[in-house]
């Protein structure tokens, strides 16, 4: 095995997949166990050339691929592994450092620390919130609660809108807090006037959330934390990055205030999976919270390690794929591609608002339509259904006044508006 032979006809692989990426079924379309009945059950007694690996991948494995990478993809929240971040897993592998002291890797610590501070300017958030590198915002989130709790013995209630994230819910149980979800006005958005924080160690406010990119109102939330004392954590795992653009900023009232904040970049900021960033103004109670320095991870130097802000002692060196996204897209390759996510969705919105027997069912600010086609919740389902088994495109669905909707999520660096128009012609012959 050489890396530079091997090396060459993966990357030569990878290169022609990209650029068949956008033909290909965009949800895999194969039956459960049938990828594995591809493969024998037993590991190999002799080693095998990689060259064995990638005819595998490309025979055997590509059809059970559901292609994140398609600029047709339409399902949860699209996302796009750019070539900067591509090639700098390749390189952070290579490197293969284990992040479990500064000294164990200062570059990794250094880096890190670097790109969120340089995506924390981007975004517009003030100096006081230092952040560091989770692998996905249900880490961050249970993370953040528990530096919450923490921050506030006796006090076990979390608060947050019925329409958060199941990761909130997730990190409650894992920390025996008491989750009570807080019902949505018309616009799916928390209503502050619900809360009633005496007890609470902690709410989370969400700046798009899951169902329909709902904003929470968090200057009110803000404010009901201060006055009770609450720990505000805000999760804009997906429209955080919306918040590189100075008209879209407004979205975002009241995020400074926040005691800890997620943005995921492997969701809408180009960085392949996984990559989520955590911003805290509360660093000390991280560390409060977080912190064990046994005897054998005892070193000279002045700094704190990044494993004390967080549960995993090892990390990997996830910040040079961040840093390679930043540096080679630049701030303004980031805005031009988010602007272009919203202007599309506006695009499609347009066109579902002005067709009859179709409908909006949200508000929308990000890149995130939610429409129904008239009829009943399960036409709407079976309509979704043919579409994703179409293999043309793929849309998920959500649940909002106890009805199904279609959402259409755009966030694939390659998506154009002839896929996005494709995804409307699809959903419409399959309607008809
Ligand atoms: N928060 C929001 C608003 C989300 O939409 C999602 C996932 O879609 C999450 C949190 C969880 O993200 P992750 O997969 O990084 O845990």
């Amino acid at each position: 095995m050489t890396l530079r032979d091997d090396g060459a006809a993966a990357l030569e692989w990878a290169a022609d997949y990209l650029e068949r990426v956008r033909d290909l079924p965009v949800l895999a379309q194969v039956e459960p166990g049938e990828i594995r009945a591809r493969l024998p059950a037993t590991p190999p007694e002799q080693g095998e050339p990689f060259a064995a690996v990638l005819a595998d991948l490309e025979h055997k494995l590509l059809d059970g691929v559901t292609h994140w990478q398609s600029p047709r993809y339409f399902a949860y929240f699209a996302n796009t592994g750019s070539e900067p971040g591509i090639l700098a897993e390749l390189l952070a592998a290579t490197l293969n450092q284990v992040g479990i002291l500064w000294r164990t890797s200062p570059v990794l610590q250094e880096l890190e620390e670097l790109a969120c501070d340089w995506l924390r300017q981007l975004l517009g958030l003030p100096g006081t919130f230092v952040g560091h590198i989770e692998d996905s915002a249900s880490t961050a989130t249970l993370a953040a609660l528990g530096a919450a709790r923490a921050a506030a013995p006796g006090r076990r209630a979390v608060y947050t809108s019925e329409h958060a994230h199941s990761s909130v819910a997730k990190a409650a149980r894992i920390l025996e807090l008491e989750l009570r979800p807080v019902e949505v006005d018309d616009a799916y958005r928390l209503r502050p006037e619900l809360l009633e924080l005496a007890d609470a160690c902690a709410v989370v406010a969400t700046i798009g959330t899951t169902s329909s990119a709902a904003i929470d109102p968090v200057p009110a939330i803000g404010d009901a934390c201060e006055a009770a004392g609450a720990w505000l954590h805000v999760d804009a795992a997906y429209a955080g990055p919306a918040a590189l653009c100075e008209e879209l900023r407004p979205l975002f009232a009241g995020w400074k205030g926040a005691d800890s904040i997620v943005v995921n970049p492997h969701k809408w900021l180009a960085t392949p999976m996984d990559c989520s960033v955590l911003w805290t103004s509360r660093v000390d109670a991280f560390r409060e919270a977080y912190s064990f320095v046994p005897e054998y991870l005892r070193a000279s130097e002045d700094v704190v390690n990044l494993s004390e802000l967080s549960v995993p002692l090892g990390r990997r060196f996830r910040a040079l794929k961040l840093w390679a996204v930043l540096r080679c897209f630049g701030a303004d390759g980031l805005r031009a591609m988010i602007r272009e996510h919203v202007r599309l969705a506006g695009e499609f919105a347009g066109w579902v608002e002005g067709e009859p027997g179709w409908a909006l069912c949200a508000p929308r600010h990000f890149s995130l339509v939610c429409f129904r086609r008239d009829g009943s919740d399960e036409d709407n389902e079976a309509l979704l259904d043919r579409v994703n088994s179409s293999g043309e495109v793929f849309l998920s669905h959500a649940r909002l006044d106890d009805r199904f909707v279609l959402r259409l999520a755009i966030g694939n660096a390659g998506t154009t508006e002839e896929d996005v128009r494709l995804a409307w012609d699809v959903l419409r012959r399959e309607a008809a």
